[in-house]
């Protein structure tokens, strides 16, 4: 076929390979020869080529052998490496991309303030969840420059409609949408889903990095099964890439590359299209020069499917609002926190006691208060429907959060009497009152709730005297609540729920929920998996009956192991819930801690993601998770909650928290108060500060010279080995 592209693809490859060769020459006054070429922040130095080559580990002085390796890939002539799709565009994308990352690892440069640059592998795990929860359906490229400012803001904001995740980069003359966004008062960052990562166009190899270790990360795939990597980008990434003005040599180069990954190219420019191709899964190149409907095209050309609901609110609403802050000096009014009491409280009532839709304020409006004032509030919100059931209040309360703090200009903090919400000046002037709290607490509630709830009401308090009443209602029943949970143990349930969601990226994996054992990623409880359950009954979360008990203490349920052969595809036979020592229950990706045995100290060590620097175990929370990702079961090692760490079922097969050795303090500090309790009832209630941190020391000797300075209790203990 003859393209336009197809020459410019060519020459831009050949550039982009010119340009890395002379950087590498340049380099060489700076750089060893033994030095190893990497990112910051990830466990594969070298994410495309290791996926792509196989190639692991390369130090600088290797670093013209891997380039001619990339440039028989751009020529057609690899071993393996080879398609004649598209007049070899496939293959010098793929060049591109490599040549690229190469480029990027040499140079080791910042891409300037501003632009975040390299996306660490935390931030992809984090990410990686909200992918697979349907949070966030997809992640557009945007590469180049909107013909103005508010054309920009019009394109961005439609996509955080559609809690897309919006990747800028700028193009080969070094023009992006971010000055555009900023000239309008658009907050970028993680939070809004808005993420610029380089001012010019050598900064797409960030996000195809980002599309490859997705493969890496949640597909298990091993190094250099390229066929592999790409069909899980293809099948599993749902990415696109929007591409704004004129398409120089390098950017059909970097279009070339995403082609070759499977992800189509949106142009505004008047490009003949390009229809499937072998590595595409619909559309490859789409023209659309309409900006109102380019996103739409987008999304199309892609398959990604959104969900838009229509509330009527005068905002903006979605997912990707969700992180905003609101700072002081932009408030038009806050409740709660420390200012004021706050509280909100869901219950159940009669299906004849209320009519679905009604909404009341009682009591003055935010157009009653002073700018930056301050009022008390009470959020009580009444469902009923026939499936509904007293242990779903908490469910459909703990929503709360998730769904104001969607709209635009409304930030909401912690629960029930520890509410804390703020609403923003702009917010306020665009015609935001309380009562569109609640029209967006019904409207989410039915949606996510379908099955359960059938009515829905929500009252609005701002009186003093009205909410101390309430409150004191509302306060029995959070006490009733906290019993509840407490009395909800592994022994007291016929049956543990099962979580599939990741297994759109993580094919083998399955989380067995248990009353003692949340989900991994610590958002789904055995409560939440119960009412996921009610609401889908074909859905992710099926029911697992325990069945006969194999080993009490192990915690091994024949009802449990048939379940798991069965959704991990026959790669996992068994799973025991309180050891790690054997058949630990498998890791996806998106774990929030990760234990990991320390053999000499004979116990473990607990990290958290946030957590950056080393361990004893002489390992980063990220390559840790290298080891332990993927849906694999890797003995002495297990991807968990936070909320894992203080469950009576920490694993006690082990012997429990006693054998924890080392934790970072951030997360010492944040679960410390039901550490406490935990540790008085292990009969060793001053284990906390026995527990080492990074301040005692990073390494096994340091960590070591502690506990036994200290007296820990693991020392002691029977060998873990
Ligand atoms: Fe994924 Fe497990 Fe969380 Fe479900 S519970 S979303 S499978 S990590
Ligand atoms: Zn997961």
């Amino acid at each position: 076929m003859s393209h336009p592209l197809i020459p410019a693809v060519a020459q831009g490859a050949e550039c982009i390979l010119k340009l890395v060769e002379a950087e590498i020459e340049s380099a060489r006054h700076t750089q060893a020869p033994d030095a190893l070429l990497d990112f910051e922040g990830t466990m594969f130095p070298l994410p495309l080529a290791d996926a792509l080559l196989g190639r692991e580990k390369v130090v600088f002085g290797q670093a013209l052998e891997l380039l001619s390796e990339i440039r028989s890939v751009a020529e057609g002539t690899h071993s393996r490496l080879r398609s004649d799709a598209l007049g070899g565009t496939i293959n010098r994308g793929l060049a591109s991309a490599l040549a690229l990352e190469l480029l990027k690892a040499v140079q080791k440069r910042p891409e300037g303030p501003g632009w975040v640059g390299f996306i660490p592998d935390t931030v992809l795990r984090a990410l990686g969840l909200l992918l697979v929860d349907g949070r966030m359906p997809g992640v557009v490229v945007l590469i180049g420059k909107a013909p103005d400012a508010p054309t920009a803001e019009n394109i961005v904001r439609d996509l955080q409609g559609r809690n897309i995740l919006t990747i800028i980069v700028g193009d080969e003359r070094g023009e992006s949408v971010l000055p555009q966004l900023e000239a309008r008062g658009v907050k970028v960052g993680l939070e809004t889903y808005v993420v610029p990562v380089g001012p010019d166009i050598s900064a797409a190899v960030h996000a195809l990095s980002f599309a490859i270790r997705a493969a890496l990360t949640f597909g298990g795939i091993p190094v250099g099964a390229a066929d592999r990597a790409l069909s899980y980008c293809r099948e599993r990434v749902p990415a696109a890439c929007l591409v704004l003005g004129p398409i120089g040599p390098l950017a059909a180069a970097a279009g070339a590359a995403a082609i070759a990954m499977g992800f189509p190219v949106i142009t505004d420019q008047p490009l003949e299209p390009i229809g499937k191709t072998e590595t595409t899964r619909f559309e490859t190149l789409v023209a659309e020069p309409d900006h109102g409907k380019i996103v739409g095209r987008c999304l199309e050309a892609r398959g990604i499917k959104v969900k838009v609901s229509k509330i009527e609110i005068p905002v903006h609403h979605g997912a990707a609002f969700e992180g905003e802050r609101i700072r002081k000096e932009d408030m038009h009014v806050q409740f709660g926190g420390k200012y004021s009491v706050g509280f909100e409280w869901a219950t159940s009532v009669g299906m004849a006691d209320i009519q679905d839709g009604q909404i009341s304020v009682i009591g003055p409006d935010i157009d009653q208060v002073e700018d930056g004032g301050t009022m008390p509030l009470g959020i009580v919100v009444k469902v009923a429907g026939r499936s509904m059931q007293t242990v779903f209040e908490p469910v459909v309360e703990r929503h709360f959060h998730s769904f104001l703090n969607q709209a635009m200009g409304v930030f909401h903090m912690g629960q029930r009497n520890l509410l804390w919400m703020r609403i923003s000046k702009e917010a306020f002037a665009s015609g935001f009152r309380l009562r569109h709290l609640g029209v967006l607490l019904h409207a989410k509630i039915h949606e996510t709730f379908t099955r359960i709830v059938d009515k829905v009401v929500v009252e609005i308090y701002t009186r003093q005297e009205d909410i101390d009443r309430l409150l004191l209602q509302a306060s029995a029943v959070y006490r009733q609540r906290e019993e509840r949970v407490a009395n909800l143990t592994d022994e007291a349930v016929e049956e543990f729920y099962s979580c599939a969601l990741c297994q759109s990226f993580a094919p083998n994996h399955v989380c067995i929920v248990k009353p003692e054992r949340p989900g991994l990623c610590g958002a789904y409880t055995w409560l939440d998996a119960k009412a996921a359950h009610e609401i889908d009954n074909t859905g992710p979360n099926q029911p697992v009956k325990k069945g006969e008990v194999l080993n009490a203490t192990r915690g091994e349920w024949k009802g449990v192991n048939d379940f798991v052969r069965r959704a991990s595809n026959q790669t996992v036979e068994r799973f025991e819930a309180y050891s790690i020592m054997e058949f630990p229950e498998t890791s996806c990706g998106c774990f929030e801690c990760i234990i990991a045995i320390v053999p000499e100290a004979n116990g473990f060590l607990v990290v958290n993601r946030e957590y950056q620097g080393l361990t004893p175990v002489g390992m980063t929370f990220s390559t840790l998770a290298g080891a332990v990702g993927g849906g694999n079961q890797s003995p002495g090692f297990m991807g968990v909650g936070r909320k894992y760490v203080v469950s009576r079922k920490f694993i006690p097969a082990d012997g429990g928290l006693k054998r924890v050795v080392w934790m970072p303090s951030e997360l010492r500090e944040a679960l410390r108060e039901e550490l406490c309790v935990r540790a008085g009832e292990a009969g060793v209630p001053d284990l906390l500060d026995m527990i080492a941190d990074e301040n005692v020391s990073v390494d096994s000797d340091g960590l070591l010279q502690h506990l036994a300075t200290v007296g820990h209790p693991a020392l002691t203990m029977p060998s873990l080995l």
